[in-house]
């Protein structure tokens, strides 16, 4: 009986002492990688990022932070990190057309974990946001392992021809909590009639009565400034029809507005009349919808793409897009990448990295390009918990096996990519 109570006794002893052991350190470091934090100072050449629940709660050099005891350290050594890319132009939840009847939860998912194997983090889908977004969009600041990219989103983008009518879609979008509102003032190259300024100001006013930012599509340089003049929040794509002015790169400073330029939207009107030289990176491959690629490929299509009544002005538009992206960037505009994406036949996660090529093709620096990327997209659009990698952030990032800033094409040689602190599945 007495040995037996010595034996319990012990037992329980050595559980109570197991129990006491410190458990799996709930910090992880992220240790010895090139880090280029998103803010655009000097990258630190041997870095820490310390990462707790989900957010990053130090990060600099390795002589200046200290690990903490029984940290898992993660070998970054010759490796690039930088913050998830930010697209702050996109859409998600369709597939083959836009189109309700093709608007999925499952499109959703599929394609948000898409864009998180192209290491985008997070996605801001700028309208045709449809009820089953709610649920993606409603994580967006927890720390669970989401495996996906983060969703904002716009709703539905707002039309109609009386001003009691867009308030009410407004208001609609507000009660289904979106995250932005979003409006088209566009005339189709002077085709069809632009919005109408007292229509476009009613749905600024109850937009900024809901605290809810308004982004705008445009395509003219006119329509741009009245925007601007009537507190437009945000421009989602680049002033296509000419070259931008003093007085618009005054508006967008003075009004501390963002420009998006979507270049990769632009080729993709006309990148189709041929079969575009991107189908044959491996990159591109490795994800890309066979089906859809197929149809891009098919001649008959592509002849028609190029007998297209805007094939020419398109090429145009792009070119004044890109001349303009310079322009506004020297002036010392805040750019915002964004791609238009999701839209079918642009290529989700792999025009990301495409519309950094262009960036770059347009004049701009690599490291301007990562911070258009990542803090300037996430601050334009108010996403206070992505962008950058410093204490506070979330600890969405990716690591790159070569340095962007040599090129920025290295933003495709990723190896491995995290949210939340969490490695996503390749
Ligand atoms: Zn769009």
């Amino acid at each position: 009986m007495n040995r037996y109570l010595t034996f319990t006794s012990l037992f329980l002893l050595l559980f109570f002492v197991a129990c006491q052991q410190p458990k799996t350190s709930s910090v992880t470091a992220i240790v010895g990688a090139r880090l280029i934090d998103g803010n655009g100072g000097v990258p630190i050449e041997n870095s820490v990022v310390l990462i707790e629940k989900g957010y990053v709660v130090a990060a600099g050099s390795v002589d200046e932070i200290d690990l903490p005891y029984n940290v898992i350290l993660i070998d970054a050594s010759g490796k690039t990190m930088i913050p998830g890319l930010v697209n702050a132009h996109a859409h998600v939840g369709y597939r083959d057309e836009v189109n309700a009847a093709h608007y999925s939860a499952v499109q959703i998912q599929n394609q948000l974990e898409l864009y998180a194997r192209f290491g985008v983090t997070t996605v801001v889908s700028l309208g045709e946001d449809l009820d089953q977004a709610r649920a993606f969009q409603a994580i967006n600041d927890t720390t669970e392992a989401i495996g996906r990219a983060r969703l904002y989103i716009a709703g539905e983008i707002i039309v109609g021809n009386t001003i009691e009518g867009v308030q009410a879609m407004v208001d609609k979008n507000a009660k289904h909590k979106t995250d932005f509102i979003k409006i088209r003032v566009d005339n189709n190259r002077r085709r069809s009639e632009a919005m109408p300024p007292e229509i476009y100001k009613a749905i600024i006013a109850q937009s900024h009565a809901h605290n809810l930012m308004l982004t705008a599509h445009i395509y003219d340089l006119q329509i741009a400034k009245d925007l601007l003049e009537s507190d437009v929040d945000f421009i989602a794509h680049s002033i296509r029809d000419q070259e931008v002015d003093a007085e618009l790169i005054e508006l967008l400073e003075t009004k501390n507005v963002c420009y998006c330029p979507t270049l990769t939207r632009d080729l993709s009107t006309y990148a189709y009349g041929e079969t575009p030289e991107f189908f044959a990176d491996p990159f591109f491959i490795k994800n890309a919808n066979i089906n859809e690629v197929g149809m891009l490929k098919d001649s008959v299509r592509q002849a028609g793409v190029r007998g297209g009544r805007d094939y020419e002005a398109n090429q145009a538009a792009l070119r004044m897009a890109l001349v303009n992206l310079k322009k506004l960037s020297d002036a010392g505009v805040t750019i915002a990448m964004g791609t238009d994406s999701g839209i079918p036949t642009r290529f989700q996660g792999y025009f990301e990295h495409l519309e950094l090529e262009l960036m770059a093709e347009a004049g701009m620096s690599p490291m301007k390009i990562i911070v258009a990327a990542t803090r300037d997209a996430a601050n334009c659009l108010k996403l206070k918990n992505v962008g950058t990698l410093e204490k506070g952030k979330l600890a969405d990032f990716v690591l790159l096996d070569a340095n962007p800033l040599d090129d920025i094409q290295n933003t495709k040689k990723i190896a491995s990519v995290w949210i939340g602190g969490e490695r996503i599945t390749q």
